[in-house]
């Protein structure tokens, strides 16, 4: 499923199967999670590379085959490959534990063709190794939405009350996490999403409401999943003093102006960006010791643009996964 330019749908094209080049892997590709980044590009919302691709950068795929200079390809395993594809592992980003941050980094579904597709090549340095125990439907979700989330909640610091803002697929997993570390969890839906609510309570948050409400205690830190700008102040007026903001997403509408005292008292705004391999590492050892399960909706490699716009909709409960293999 080929996005030929922002703004237009998903076109189904046939191509041949790639080869893959040295320190490539050629993955047969079993499903591919939906993100809310996928959108983004799909819609415009990023940069456009003036050029094709198919997006999709949750990929859970068996290794058919390596190119050259791979020596030993895990020709048969299960793999998972994330958003971030390559970095050129010299710049003093990658060279100081700071990847993600690589100016020159290539990302999957976006830079490199990702997984809405039958095949797809990844850099053999970049593709972790599945837990076993999740299904390829449930794994994929891991892959962004568990991987970012993880990210998130080490930069939300040790705040044992926390805040998640929109509660979507990252959402869903970070609450499990979070419950398992012993924090408390307050969850943020749209409003009158009673339907979220009650998911977010199914999996530990003690409390769950609307994004304008204010939670029933101050929080010490809140993570802002949904992609809206205007929750920046309204999260900081949640935190107490010394809490932190995180905003988890690539893109976000613009943040209102608002009054300094919000921010007074040593409250702290940030993003967290892409991911390192590190972070892949550590989060998906923990993921089957902390007992995380994923819901997913799955929808046939064909129906990506359903399953592109049930997400826009918010209309996803859980996560979107493309079931291709
Ligand atoms: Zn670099
Ligand atoms: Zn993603």
């Amino acid at each position: 499923m080929v996005l030929d330019r922002p703004g237009t749908p998903l076109r189904e094209a046939a191509r041949e199967v790639p080869f893959p080049g040295p320190g490539q892997l050629l993955l047969r590709v079993l499903a591919c999670g939906v993100c809310r980044t996928d959108l983004h590009v799909v819609d415009g919302e990023l940069p456009d590379l003036g050029r094709p691709v198919v997006p999709g950068h949750q990929i859970v795929g068996i290794v058919e085959s390596g190119g050259a200079g791979s020596d030993r390809p895990p020709v048969g395993q299960r793999v998972g490959v994330p958003w971030l594809g390559w970095t050129c592992g010299a710049c003093r980003f990658c060279l100081s534990g700071r990847e993600n941050l690589c100016g020159e980094a290539r990302f999957t579904g976006y830079h490199l063709d990702g997984g809405f597709a039958e095949y797809a090549l990844a850099d053999e340095r970049y593709c972790f190794p599945i837990p076993a125990g999740y299904s390829d439907l449930q794994a994929a979700p891991l892959l962004c939405a568990g991987l970012i989330g993880y990210r998130s909640l080490v930069m939300a610091g040790d705040a044992p009350r926390l805040g998640l803002y929109g509660f979507g697929a990252a959402a869903h997993i970070v609450v499990q996490l979070a419950v398992h570390q012993g924090r408390r969890v307050f969850a943020f839906t749209r409003p009158g999403d009673k339907g979220a609510q009650a998911f977010a309570r199914s999996l530990g948050a003690e409390w769950a409401g609307a994004s304008g409400d204010a939670p029933p205690e101050p929080l010490d830190a809140a993570i802002l999943f949904a992609p809206a700008g205007e929750l920046v102040p309204v999260a900081l007026r949640a935190v107490e003093r010394g809490g932190t903001v995180v905003c988890a997403g690539i893109h976000m509408s613009d943040i209102p102006a608002f009054p300094y005292s919000l921010l007074w008292q040593e409250r702290v705004v940030r993003s967290v960006a892409n991911l390192t391999r590190r972070d892949g590492e550590e989060f998906l050892a923990l993921a089957p010791r902390a007992r995380l399960r994923t819901e997913v909706e799955s929808f046939p490699l064909s129906a990506a643009n359903k399953a592109l716009a049930r997400l826009r909709d918010g209309r996803v409960h859980g996560a979107a996964v493309l079931a291709v293999g």
